[in-house]
């Protein structure tokens, strides 16, 4: 591998997770221990000079490049102004553009608000917040394999145990928890088949009148890339319409042109209520939102939503910079590209190996589940490929999922050469 100059890790970097054990506390993992100095859109570069094709976009977060050069510029510029004020004290432009660009931008041309914060975490807190006082209703219902956070409430959200819940509780109450669509996984059920399933538990369990909101990843993320079945959606959907629960699409990974047109639940042409935005948002910088109808967001008494960083000027800024690349550069277009040329390789490589259960995802969010729902071969192929310089990322409630989230800018040759290496990964494990 010509990019790489030394064995993985290398000298440096071998220097600074030995300094990291004895500085920074264990419960945060790494999923390679390559430390970064710089990156160009695609390439992360390590402190031994090793150059590693990038698959992850640390979590989807950097897709309109990294640096990108318009974020860095708007980030720079912002920066040398001011660096905060707290928007509750006192408020500047940036977040209310940002706002307004986010209203423009989520699904439906109804009247909209938004409101910033800092992670995607504290939007989904705050999503439950304001869905549960605009209803004056508590139960919240979300599904298998969700992924929404690791804050008290978002773990109670969030579905698999290890490692997000394990030894934390307890969780936070009036959380109920239905089956998701998963076509590789519920014996082929149709959309509104799996939509009658959840409504029926929701219905005999929770009761209609007791939901404050359905909130639903329409891809799940760290659940394992799940796409439902066409109709799900529209099929919950509809049904929070007729009985007044709040439809909340977290959108927070698949948001911001990830899966080929700006929000996924575009695709299947749903409309939600509320929509929790943050990942790619902002370049990198931390930024996340609710966006939603004008009179739930309004609903909310004056001061009752907030926090002393949320919408920062200089992530607003970098907001901004990320949503004029968006634009200019029409990166849903790009993602739409990305899946054109890796999904057709990535299912002639499931013709190749019985390993291979399942090639799923939109845009420039595509995934290979294993047949076994262990994390093992998963788990051996991220390895391969990691040793070979390219990053990718695994999830799954079985750990059997490989995930491919590249840069929206990424060039071609990269992205070939990234898929080359995965494809020889699996081979190699097949044996
Ligand atoms: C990452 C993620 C979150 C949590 O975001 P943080 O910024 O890590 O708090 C919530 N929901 C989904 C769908 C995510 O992918």
């Amino acid at each position: 591998m010509t990019r790489l100059r030394t064995a993985l890790p290398g000298p440096r970097s071998l220097e600074l997770a030995s300094r990291r054990t004895s500085a920074v506390a264990s419960g945060i993992g790494s999923t390679l221990h390559l430390y970064i100095e710089s990156a160009e859109d695609g390439l992360l570069v390590d402190v031994d000079g090793n150059r590693l094709i990038d698959l992850g976009s640390g979590i989807a977060v950097t897709s309109v490049g990294n640096p990108a050069p318009a974020v860095a510029e708007a980030v720079h510029a912002q920066i040398d102004r001011f660096s905060h004020t707290c928007f509750m004290i006192t408020p500047y432009e940036g977040y209310v553009e940002v706002c307004e660009a986010l209203n423009e931008l989520t699904p439906g041309d109804h009247e909209k608000r938004s409101a910033l914060f800092n992670s995607g975490a504290e939007a989904v807190e705050n999503a439950v917040k304001i869905a549960r006082h605009a209803t004056g209703r508590t139960a919240v219902v979300v599904f298998d394999h969700a992924y929404h956070g690791r804050t008290n409430l978002t773990m109670a959200l969030t579905s698999k145990n290890m490692p997000y819940k394990q030894g934390f509780g307890p969780f936070a109450p009036e959380v109920h928890r239905v089956p998701m669509s998963y076509p590789y996984r519920d014996g082929g059920l149709t959309g509104a088949e799996a939509a009658a399933r959840a409504i029926d538990l929701i219905e005999k369990q929770v009761g209609a009148a007791n939901v404050a909101c359905v909130l639903i990843e329409p891809i799940q993320g760290e659940g394992g890339f799940v796409v439902p079945a066409p109709g799900f959606l529209g099929a919950i959907s509809a049904w929070c319409t007729a009985t007044g629960a709040l439809l909340v699409a977290d959108e927070i990974q698949t948001g911001f042109c990830r899966t080929g047109s700006w929000f996924a639940s575009d695709h299947e042409g749903v409309v939600p209520d509320l929509v929790t935005t943050a990942k790619g948002i902002a370049g990198g910088l931390p930024l996340a939102a609710v966006t939603g109808r004008a009179d739930l967001m309004d609903s909310v008494h004056v001061g009752g939503l907030g926090g002393t960083y949320g919408g920062n000027p200089v992530a607003c800024a970098a907001a901004l910079g990320a949503i004029r690349t968006m634009r200019e550069r029409d990166l849903s277009a790009a993602a739409r590209r990305i899946e054109q040329t890796v999904l057709p390789r990535l299912k002639a490589l499931a013709e190749k190996t019985d390993l291979i259960g399942d090639i799923r995802g939109r845009g420039a969010m595509l995934a290979i589940e294993f047949t076994e729902p262990t994390p093992e071969i998963a788990s051996q192929v991220a390895k391969a490929c990691h040793a070979a310089g390219v990053v990718v990322l695994t999830c799954g409630t079985y750990g059997n999922v490989i995930r491919l989230l590249p840069p929206l800018v990424i060039p071609d040759d990269l992205l070939a050469e990234g898929v080359d290496v995965l494809e020889q990964a699996i081979l190699g494990v097949a044996g």
